[in-house]
């Protein structure tokens, strides 16, 4: 079995960076944990490991936090922080042989650069994350190309391994159709549940003598959050949020949605006064848990007798496949075609933020439209405040901007309507961009980019032609409030 799970990380989960060999005179093996921050069902952990006992080697996971990426608050910070410290804490209390855990928070800019070059030094090689948007994959190709070691990168992010499809998928269902050929293979290679319990001892690892001096930490600072956050050179007025960072949080949520709301996610899901919705998309964002888990936890659901073995392509279809309970199939819908559509489609395009990477017919209609006069338009400014006519819109854009998550169904709302407030087409993608990515702990994830050019035609088909539009699909305030409840979400975000 475990030669079986290293197989299908090799085939289709392992990018190889450089073309260098294993430094055997190294002092240690190197985990990055850069985007899956979870010591548990972690295809790039679990390969490390391995790679550690192969080459007789102790393991150094290195998790870094610094201060100079896009959007960078105390609201991210603040989440990324709590993973971390229950990271060092769990490494403090349990001393496991064999492996170092090295937090690192960069408390001025610039304060880390370098540091995974002096590690590296030292290194017999480095394993981090697969995870396509631009600013690792830039730290990946960047560093790949400067360590004489090798440098290796690991897809952990998804149930279908980014290296199966060869091009980007056009639209959930062509996907849906890969992930139906792949899924049964796919969830029989599981990542192991705690890939450290392989780790043999193969003695202490110790850090580059250079490295005290240069790179000074001190871990007590992970004690007092908020006294380390006040600190640091971060944008304060975007505020944390009651969220937990943690991957025991993480855990609790899927727990309570599996057992108290997943039977009602179709009828739910779509209703803010209900809160249908898993709620785990910060967590899953910042690798705390693995979609395995949860899709196994969900599958657990199904009723006596339902045999995985026993699914069969269904030409795309997007009920029927799971057979079961409806609510499962709907729920993994979710979870798989389109959350992992969206990891398919930025793994291919490195465009994929770009206006240009529309499809021809979207570009075309909005190209025919930009002029079409608005009645309002609203600039980036007064839309983070909620400051427009529409009562719902504001009530989203309130719960977006002081609780960094927007309930799933005003999300597509809210991204429709700044289409027809902020005087052109392109404007109106740089706007959502801004917003989505300033306020949601969510944000920056390949989905925000599928959520977001899906209001601009990705993954959708040509509809009626109208004004401002075209033949982007159209929604409107009045209509949803006919169709979702709402009054209590008004309530509460409205005024
Ligand atoms: C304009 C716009 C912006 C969006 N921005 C983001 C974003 O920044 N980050 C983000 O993760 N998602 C984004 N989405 C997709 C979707 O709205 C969220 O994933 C969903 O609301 C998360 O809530 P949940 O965890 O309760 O989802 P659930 O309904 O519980 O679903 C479980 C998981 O499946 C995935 N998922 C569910 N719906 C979608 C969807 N429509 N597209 C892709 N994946 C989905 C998410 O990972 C989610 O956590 C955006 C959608 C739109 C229309």
């Amino acid at each position: 079995m475990k030669n079986s799970i290293l197989k299908n990380i090799n085939s289709y989960r392992k990018f190889v960076r450089n073309n260098n060999d294993w430094n055997k005179n190294g002092d240690y093996v190197v985990y990055w944990m850069q985007a899956n921050r979870r010591i548990e069902y972690n295809y790039a952990l679990e390969y490390a490991v391995a790679v550690a006992n192969n080459l007789q080697k102790p393991l150094l996971i290195y998790e870094v936090l610094n201060v100079d990426y896009p959007w960078v608050c105390e609201r991210f910070h603040h989440f990324i922080l709590e993973g971390i410290k229950e990271h060092h804490l769990y490494f403090t209390n349990n001393s496991i042989k064999g492996v170092r855990y090295l937090p690192y928070i960069e408390l001025e800019k610039g304060h880390a650069e370098g540091l995974i070059y002096t590690l590296a030094a030292n290194a017999c090689g480095i394993i981090s994350d697969e995870f396509p948007v631009s600013k690792i994959r830039k730290y990946n190709d960047r560093v790949g190309n400067k360590v004489t070691v090798p440098y290796i990168t690991i897809d952990s992010n998804g149930i279908i391994p980014l290296g199966v499809s060869e091009k980007d998928p056009y639209s959930a269902y062509l996907f849906r159709k890969v992930m139906q050929k792949y899924i049964v293979e796919a969830l029989k290679y599981p990542p192991a549940k705690e890939p450290l319990v392989n780790l043999k001892n193969w003695g202490q690892c110790t850090l580059p003598t250079n490295f005290k001096e240069r790179y000074a930490f001190d871990e007590n600072l992970l004690n007092n959050l908020d006294t380390l956050l006040d600190s640091l050179p971060i944008n304060h007025t975007i505020k944390k949020v009651e969220k937990v960072g943690t991957r025991e949080s993480a855990l609790e949520i899927m727990n309570h949605f599996v057992e108290f709301k997943l039977a009602r996610y179709e009828e739910d899901r779509n209703h803010p006064d209900r809160q249908g919705g898993s709620g785990l998309s910060p967590w899953l964002h910042f690798g705390k848990i693995s979609s395995y888990e949860i899709v196994d936890k969900v599958l657990s659901k199904q009723p006596l007798g339902w045999n995985i073995e026993e699914l069969e392509p269904n030409g795309g279809k997007n009920s029927g496949f799971f057979r079961g309970h409806s609510y499962v199939e709907s729920f993994l819908d979710e979870l798989i075609t389109w959350r992992e559509v969206g990891f398919q489609f930025a793994h291919h395009r490195p465009d994929y933020d770009q206006f240009d990477s529309l499809p021809d017919w979207a570009k075309k209609t909005m190209n025919e439209h930009d002029q079409d006069p608005r009645e309002y338009v609203y600039s980036l400014e007064e839309l983070a405040e909620s400051q427009t006519h529409d009562q719902i819109w504001n009530a989203a854009q309130t719960e977006l901007r002081t609780q960094g998550v927007m309930h799933n169904y005003l999300r597509m709302l809210w991204g429709k309507k700044i289409i027809e407030w902020t005087g052109s087409h392109i404007k109106a993608l740089e706007v959502l961009i801004e917003l989505n990515n300033r306020y949601a702990l969510d944000g920056c994830d390949p989905n925000s980019y599928s959520g977001i050019f899906w209001c601009l035609g990705r993954f959708d088909r040509a509809w009626q032609e109208r004004e401002i539009f075209g033949k982007l699909r159209y929604m409107s305030s009045q209509s949803t409030s006919k169709k979702i409840k709402l009054k209590h979400y008004l309530n509460i975000y409205g005024s």
